[in-house]
């Protein structure tokens, strides 16, 4: 499979994300009859400084988890090692931003469409939260 399908699979349009082949880029757990896919992917780009316009030194990652569309394989998760950056002038620190995912939030935009269009049909609250595997307050907030 190649990186392309498995961004477009997940979700991911940000170019700037690929696949981590640094290590296992696939991990699979099942647990009580689900299977849980977790894939991992290094974010990262070459930044200014929002302060002095510097270009920010790279300082390291800070891995995060982000809930992705389920699939034909069971849930997905991406581990997504995010590029941390420091500014040798001004010492101003900044974090990768994935553009799939708003400030602040773990769950992939598309992801959120995908809950929205099922609640405008018959489907059952009960019924996303168990296709998705996310709470109910998940849900409610998308809606
Ligand atoms: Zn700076």
């Amino acid at each position: 499979m190649n990186e392309i399908t498995i961004k477009e699979i997940l979700g991911l349009t940000d170019p700037n994300i690929i696949v981590d082949d640094t290590t296992k880029s696939r991990t699979i757990v099942k647990e009580d009859g689900v299977t849980k896919n977790y894939w991992r992917f290094i974010l990262t780009y070459k930044l200014r400084c929002k302060n002095c316009g510097h270009y920010l030194n790279k300082n390291g990652f800070k891995t995060v988890q982000h809930l992705a569309p389920a699939g034909l394989w069971g849930l997905n998760f991406l581990i997504i090692k995010k590029q941390k950056y420091i500014c040798k002038y001004c010492h101003h620190k900044e974090l990768a931003k994935l553009k799939d995912i708003n400030p602040n939030d773990h769950i992939l935009r598309n992801l959120k469409i995908k809950e929205a269009l099922q609640l405008s049909s018959n489907i059952t609250i009960k019924q996303i939260t168990e296709n998705f595997g996310i709470s109910t307050n998940t849900v409610m907030r998308q809606a």
